[in-house]
């Protein structure tokens, strides 16, 4: 299986990728964890791109290609992938259409998770995360019961910076300019689905696999 996963930042791309993740043998890759986590160990990937991160702008297309160039050809990639957050702009997936070519792999299906931009709004700025197991809360949907303590571990839960509302609402702005003609890119193709991702009658993972006909 490998798989492109489209939709606005809040669209629940990380949520479906890590229950695909959990069902199904493939590599999930999440450009967004991968900057994090290299901001975090502060690498010289992560020192270019934490400027940009922070201020909801998109990394540029060569550090984001290059990176992902390395991570296509790890041995894990073999069984399949979902991808998160990757392609953003055209060039991101023309190169990406290339890296494959070369490796001698096509993709099978690219899922656009559609979603109404004042959902998203609300999800991501109600967003809180554990700093100790990385837990995901939201104050309006999914509180922790101990307030602004982790239900799990006990750790803090805090607001990513790119979780702040003005910066979401830059980010969303970002996204209608730079990755809607990404999505116009795969709308023409056979391989492409849309799916909402407000969640009427049937849950993320179950449009997922009507969309991709992986339902068992
Ligand atoms: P995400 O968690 O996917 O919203 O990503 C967080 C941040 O990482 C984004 O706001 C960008 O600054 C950066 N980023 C992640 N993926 C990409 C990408 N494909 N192209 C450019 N920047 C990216």
């Amino acid at each position: 299986m490998r798989i492109i996963l489209l939709g606005s930042p809040g669209a629940g791309k990380g949520t479906l990728a890590a229950e695909i993740d959990k069902k199904y043998p493939v590599a999930h890759i999440s450009t967004g964890d991968i900057f994090r986590e290299n901001v975090k160990n502060n690498t010289p990937l992560g020192k270019k791109a934490q400027a940009y991160m922070e201020s909801g702008k998109l990394v540029p297309d060569e550090i984001v290609i290059e990176m992902m160039a390395n991570r296509l050809r790890e041995p894990d990639c073999e069984k399949g992938f979902v991808l998160d957050g990757f392609p953003r702009t055209v060039p991101q997936a023309e190169a990406l259409e290339k890296i494959l070519e070369e490796m001698g792999l096509s993709l099978d299906r690219v899922v656009f998770l559609d979603v109404d931009e004042e959902t998203v709004v609300k999800r991501l700025s109600g967003r809180r995360v554990c700093r100790s197991c990385g837990a995901i809360y939201n104050m309006e949907f999914k509180p922790s019961s101990r307030g602004d303590i982790c239900e799990k571990c006990g750790g803090e839960l805090y607001q990513r910076d790119d979780d702040r509302e003005d910066v979401v609402r830059h980010r969303l702005k970002v996204f209608y300019e730079q990755t809607s003609p990404v999505v116009c890119y795969y709308e023409g193709k056979h391989i492409f689905s849309r799916i909402s991702s407000e969640r009427h009658g049937h849950s993320l993972i179950e449009e997922f696999e009507m969309a991709v006909g992986a339902k068992e």
